[in-house]
């Protein structure tokens, strides 16, 4: 499958995942590419992982449309954190990090509720199975009105 391109510009959200296995051999990004590959992407349809240790792996780039979250790929970056209960600490905070860093770096989300579950844009789905609370306690301050905690601000396109 083509992986299309995009300018910055047309991202409005980022959508957090879980790889959704608790196996240790299965967290790495090299493993998730295999899997997508097998699924008929180009790769691995995360623009980020985030491993059990904190270590943030990278998939797709920015400018690159993503493969994780059906009818809003064009204007959302995909974060995959490794697990499907169990989300270390590390994991986390690596994650309030490189979502800090990305509103900074993404000139057009949206002015509120950009951060998102994906469970919230696919009712079929528990995904990423944490609150994401968990990451809001350690983003930076001045973010404000990220997340959609309760996903009735959020309209659903399916
Ligand atoms: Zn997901």
């Amino acid at each position: 499958m083509t992986i299309f391109k995009r300018e910055l510009n047309a991202v409005r959200i980022i959508v957090i995942h879980c790889s959704d296995s608790e196996r240790p051999e299965h967290d790495n990004i090299s493993v998730i590419n295999n899997w997508h590959i097998k699924r008929g992407f180009a790769k691995v349809g995360y623009h980020f992982y985030i491993q059990k240790s904190g270590k943030i792996q990278v998939g797709r780039g920015l400018y690159e449309v993503g493969a994780h979250a059906a009818g809003f790929n064009s204007e959302s970056v995909g974060i995959c954190l490794g697990g499907k209960l169990v989300f270390s600490e590390a994991q986390i905070i690596a994650a309030a990090r490189l979502i800090s860093n990305l509103a900074r770096a993404l000139p057009n989300l949206r002015s509120e509720y950009w951060l998102i579950p994906h469970r919230f844009l696919d009712r079929s789905k528990t995904c990423p199975n944490f609150n994401l609370s968990r990451i809001d306690q350690y983003l930076d301050t001045d973010l404000d009105n990220k997340i959609d905690c309760n996903g009735k601000n959020f309209e659903y396109k399916i």
